[in-house]
This record gives C-alpha cells, sequence and structure tokens, in this order.
C-alpha cells in the first residue's frame, strides 16, 4: 500500500480555501495494479468532498461545483458534464474502484482545482488556421478543410483583439506552412490550431479538442504509451484545463455533439511552446454539419464559445486568483 499526496504546496492551498483542518494531512491511497499506479476512488471523492452514485457499470461522483461519471473498464469519463477519454480504464477489485494516478492528476484535478494550475499570463495568443496552399486538409461537398479554417480563425482573430488580446496568425491567407514552423512562429501565452474535420461515413458529426499527451499516457485511440516528454509537455495540466474551457463552452452553447476531450501527440501541440489546443470545430463530410460552417452567423457563435473558454482560463491561470480567495 502506498499513499499518494497531491503536491504539498497546492495541497495547503486547498485546505486553507476549505475551511477544514481534517484536510491536513489527507491522503489519498495508491496501488499498482498491473504496472499501473492507481489511486482509490472512494479517497478521490472524499479530496474532493463529493457523494457518489451506482448504476451498473457507471459511477457518478458529484457536488454541487463538480461532477464525474466513470465507467468500469472503460476510458469513457465526463468531467463536469463534458465527454473526456481517460489514458487508463477505470478498475474495480475487491469491491473497491480506481482511477490511474496519473488521470486524478492530469485529467481531473486540473479542471477541478484552479490553485492547482500554475500561475500564468495571458496577453498573446497564436491561433493557427490548419493546412493551407498546397494541402487542403480534408473537404465537404463545397468547401476545403484549408479555408473554412482560415474563415473561422479571421474571425476569432477580430473577437480576441475586440476582447483586448494580442493576436497573431501562423497564416493570414491560402499557403503552404510546415507544421515545424507553426509553433515557433511566435512568442505566445496561448497556441490555438484551428481545423474542420472529416469521416468516410457522412454521418459522423460534431466537436472534439485535442490537447498534448502527457508522458505515459496513452493518445486517443491509441494503445501504446510512450514515455518521451515533448516541449509542449511543460504545460501539461494546463492544456487539459484550456481544453476543458474552450470544449465546454462550444458544447454548452453550439448544438453540436460532444465528441469528447481528446489527446494526441500532433506536432504542433508537441512543440508547442505555451499551452496549446487543436480544435475539430465539426465535420465538413458530414452535409448538414457543412452547411451550418458554412453560415456567418454560427461560425460566429463558434467564434464567441471559443473566446468565452479562453477567457474562462485566464480567469483560472491569472496571477490574483489566489489573493482573491483569501
Ligand atoms: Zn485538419
Amino acid at each position: 500500500m502506498h499513499f499518494y499526496k497531491l503536491p504539498v504546496a497546492l495541497l495547503c492551498l486547498f485546505i486553507s480555501t476549505s475551511c477544514s483542518s481534517l484536510f491536513a494531512n489527507y491522503e489519498i491511497r495508491s496501488k499498482v495494479i498491473s504496472g499501473v499506479r492507481y489511486v482509490y476512488l472512494i479517497d478521490v471523492k472524499e479530496y474532493y468532498g463529493m457523494k457518489s452514485k451506482v448504476n451498473g457499470k457507471v459511477v457518478s461522483l458529484y457536488s454541487a461545483d463538480h461532477s464525474l461519471t466513470l465507467t468500469k473498464d472503460s476510458r469513457y469519463a465526463k468531467v463536469d458534464g463534458k465527454v473526456l477519454d481517460l489514458g487508463y480504464v477505470m478498475l474495480l477489485r475487491n469491491n473497491d474502484y480506481f482511477i490511474a494516478e496519473k488521470d486524478l492528476r492530469l485529467s481531473i484535478d486540473p479542471v477541478y482545482r484552479d490553485w492547482g494550475l500554475a500561475r500564468r499570463a495571458v496577453n498573446t495568443i497564436v491561433i493557427d488556421p490548419g493546412h493551407g496552399g498546397k494541402d487542403p486538409g480534408s473537404h465537404g461537398l463545397k468547401v476545403y478543410e484549408k479555408d473554412m479554417n482560415l474563415e473561422i480563425a479571421l474571425q476569432l482573430k477580430e473577437l480576441l483583439v475586440k476582447v483586448g488580446y494580442s493576436v497573431a496568425l501562423t497564416r493570414n491567407n491560402d499557403k503552404f506552412i510546415k507544421l515545424a514552423n507553426r509553433p515557433t512562429m511566435y512568442n505566445a501565452d496561448l497556441f490555438i490550431s484551428v481545423h474542420t474535420n472529416a469521416s468516410t461515413a457522412k454521418s459522423v458529426n460534431g466537436i472534439e479538442t485535442y490537447f498534448l499527451t502527457p508522458p505515459g499516457m496513452k493518445s486517443t485511440g491509441h494503445k501504446r504509451t510512450y514515455y518521451t516528454r515533448q516541449s509542449g509537455n511543460k504545460f501539461d495540466g494546463l492544456n487539459t484545463r484550456l481544453a476543458h474551457s474552450i470544449h465546454s463552452e462550444l458544447i454548452d452553447n453550439m448544438s453540436a455533439r460532444d465528441r469528447g476531450i481528446k489527446r494526441a501527440r500532433f506536432q504542433v501541440l508537441r512543440e508547442a511552446k505555451c499551452p496549446a489546443v487543436l480544435l475539430e470545430l465539426g465535420y465538413l463530410s458530414n452535409p448538414s454539419e457543412e452547411k451550418r460552417l458554412l453560415g456567418v452567423r454560427y461560425r460566429e457563435e463558434l467564434v464567441i464559445s471559443i473566446v468565452r473558454g479562453i477567457v474562462a482560463f485566464e480567469k483560472a491561470v491569472a496571477a490574483d486568483e489566489l489573493l482573491a480567495t483569501e
């Protein structure tokens, strides 16, 4: 039996805001199962002050502020109501439920605790319209992905500037830019890559949001675990929160299917020099979603949601946040 502690400094902040000395020495028990460190879900529940319900294979934890839905032997989860693909399956062993320690630390805790996140100013934002020039990306019946991405990126830039951010685009016209050049083109506080999706199945639709897979975790849909630390992994935790903040606003405000918050090792995320996400804002291969995306008003709603997500993230990581909660 091992005890897993969330970082002490963060724990102190948790205690100071929870007004409970009972948490002073609170420890989350952990156990290695098939080579992976897991934590007891009952301790996680206590740690966040949540209640629980079990319904068949589904375990739900909830409090006034947060919710977590997990399914036994599955990586499918909902964190605060939004689909999030865990790095490891939730397990039941001898009547105890377990989640991977890495999922607690890097999939869930960054969403639940603002004060567990590194402080960061958000002034300059790079928007990266995916593809361009000789690389059209995917396409629908009427539009190439590269053109749709640029349209959305230009609208996003306009609104972010209005709100007061400095914004740079990796391209502002139809030109080809190597993936390797995109994350390093500007010094920025956030990197947002804008894409639209395609599938061979026309019925597939919805929005998904990607952040960089932390070392020792699996990317969504992949079985292999990589341990290499990439430059973007400096922002593990922040990447999760940024993805969750933007994805939540998109799902809450758009009538689009929640395809989930996912992890990937895309080059623009791996080589990012700041917190970064890649947004897949809809399927051009789905005729009705393509039609919606072609509407200026729909894109305006998309862009408003992304900006709201960015503002929420900025608030969560703002340096004066700690003072404000005392
Ligand atoms: Zn793309």
